[in-house]
């Protein structure tokens, strides 16, 4: 069964489209990399997934639900965002259990899942510090740290790395891939970076103008892309 699943999916502002009837299938565990250039409307499809910016028409389902009319606490997905804003009078221990904390789960349950999540971050040393105090790659781990302790259904991260320098972003890359094969929690990971989809995806969905240009593994689009755009985006270099 297909973990999310979209159907004809439509999106206007005002009067310009820019999602143009949609499919989609992300199965349980894959990890799926949405890609394309800028403007093209990866940011507005992973919005509508969670619940964060309103459908104009289709359907999207999260396991056997359909969350049309769910709002995002009810959705069970987690978002790391680009412009992840950590709070800086919190210590790192409190940031990553906020979430858990304002749904009222109790102390002890929160204090386990930080603990849990610090440790497959490699977090436990910085628990009781503060934001200013960690580099910019351990900030990234902070704001996944907050999705993870959640232990939602699906993770949606929308360019998570671009605020990073080179260095860093090819070390998270890997570092987000690890994560993935030990939590196995379906992901759909946005980025505009040819070189992050072919590495990072299970899955890659080449998208255009509001639509799907092809869906395939990473060597299925470079051996045999659909069309003339598909092989000049994913052929050239970011
Ligand atoms: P991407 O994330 O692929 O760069 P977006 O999903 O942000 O693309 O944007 C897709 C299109 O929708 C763009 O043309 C953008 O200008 C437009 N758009 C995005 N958000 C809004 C908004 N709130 N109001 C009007 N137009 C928007
Ligand atoms: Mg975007």
């Amino acid at each position: 069964m297909a973990e999310v699943t979209i159907r004809d999916l439509k999106k206007m502002y005002g009067g310009l489209q820019v999602i143009h009837g949609l499919d989609l299938d992300i199965s349980d565990g894959e990890f799926v990399v949405l890609v394309g250039p800028s403007g093209c409307g990866k940011s507005t499809l992973l919005r509508m997934i969670a619940g964060l910016e309103e459908i104009s028409s289709g359907k999207i389902s999260i396991g056997d639900r359909l969350v049309n009319n769910l709002p995002p606490s009810e959705r069970d997905i987690a978002m790391v965002f680009q412009n992840y804003a950590l709070y800086p009078h919190k210590t790192v221990g409190a940031n990553m259990g906020f979430p858990l904390k304002m749904r009222g789960m109790d102390k002890a349950e929160i204090d386990s899942r930080v603990a849990r999540a610090a440790e497959v971050l490699g977090l436990t040393p910085y628990l009781a510090r503060y934001p200013r105090a960690l580099s910019g790659g351990q900030r990234q781990r902070v704001a996944m740290g907050r999705a993870i302790v959640r232990d939602p259904q699906v993770f949606l991260f929308d360019e998570p790395l671009s605020n990073l320098d080179a260095k860093l972003r090819v070390q998270m890359r890997t570092e987000i891939r690890e994560l993935h094969q030990r939590l196995k929690t379906t992901t759909v990971y946005v980025t505009h970076d040819q070189i992050e989809a072919m590495t990072m995806a299970d899955k890659i969905v080449v998208m255009q103008g509001g639509r799907v240009e092809q869906v395939g593994a990473p060597l299925e689009l470079y051996d045999r892309p659909a069309n003339i755009f598909v092989a000049s985006f994913i052929g050239s270099p970011s």
